[in-house]
């Protein structure tokens, strides 16, 4: 039985290759077994790029390297009661359902032009259209890997934190509590932007990133977010509607608050002035009733 990578030129699950990655502290890649399922198998051999030898469920094995990032589970996710999700690291790592591998970067050109040879017209046109999407996936998963590699080499504003899960790269801010409590989500699929102050959802002009600069700009807005404190009254420390975070520029001494508790606020004061001006009404008056009386 094979242990190591079907691929062509692939050297994963070799035993010199093993022996490399050990003696440089390199982490071993994970082999995946080709599926039972026929469908997806037909599926796998189609998009490897090998005729010598016919692809075996069950027995030969294709590297990690080969699958997209999206295509692969990393971690374990446990949902927090504060609605924040822990993560933490498979010791061995899954294919998604009907994840098929897609990737051969060390591939000779003969060997991947193969299947473009006598095609119908329409045969070409699909392959055509298949190609262009491919070429923008392929284009979206490069952007994504480069904003990966760099994020994972980058240092990052005080109290900032970088991980990739569930084919996301997440930017995290953890406050004194241990709470992530500033998130910036980058979806792997479009390279779309979502931003989370505590668990709400953030509108922002920007949602899409194509470079380290465009999410550098981002982080440094999130990062300067001062987070709301609260309407500042007791028995209501927080509005309903909080944002979570003050949207606009702090003057010097101004306490920080957003919009709706400030709002809160004020109706909560104003009550309180009304009340104590009846009070204070009532007792003036008491004496004039008790005259007439
Ligand atoms: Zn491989
Ligand atoms: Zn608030």
């Amino acid at each position: 039985m094979s242990k190591n990578c079907f691929i062509p030129q692939c050297r994963e699950g070799y035993k010199s290759h093993i022996k490399k990655n050990k003696l440089n502290g390199v982490k071993q890649k994970t082999l995946f077994k080709a599926p039972k399922d026929t469908f997806l198998l037909e599926k796998w051999a189609e998009s490897i790029p090998r005729s010598d030898r016919k692809l075996r469920p069950g027995i030969d094995n294709v590297c990690e390297k080969h699958f997209d990032e999206s295509q692969i589970e990393r971690y374990f996710e446990t949902k927090m009661p504060d609605g924040s999700v822990h993560l933490i690291e498979r010791e061995r790592i899954l294919l998604k359902k009907n994840a098929i591998p897609s990737i051969f970067p060390d591939l000779p050109q003969y060997m991947t032009t193969k299947k473009q040879i006598r095609k119908t017209t329409a045969e070409r046109n699909v392959y055509y259209f298949n190609n262009n999407i491919l070429n923008t996936i392929d284009t979206i998963s490069e952007t994504y890997n480069n904003l990966k590699d760099t994020l994972k080499n980058m240092a990052l504003p005080n109290e900032w934190f970088f991980s990739c899960a569930h084919s996301s790269l997440v930017l995290g801010y953890l406050d004194c509590n241990y709470e992530v409590v500033k998130k910036i989500i980058i979806s792997s699929s479009d390279l779309n932007l979502k931003i989370f102050i505590k668990t709400k959802l953030i509108n922002i002009a920007e949602t899409h990133v194509t470079c380290i600069e465009d999410l550098n700009k981002i982080l440094k807005t999130v990062d300067d977010f001062k987070m709301c404190t609260g309407t500042g009254i007791d028995n209501c420390p927080k509005s309903k509607q909080c944002n979570e975070y003050v949207e606009n520029e702090l003057s010097l001494n101004q306490v920080q608050r957003c919009v709706e508790c400030a709002k809160e606020r004020k109706y909560n004061m104003d009550i309180q002035r009304v009340h104590k001006q009846k009070r204070n009404k009532k007792t003036t008056t008491k004496p004039v009733i008790k005259n007439v009386l």
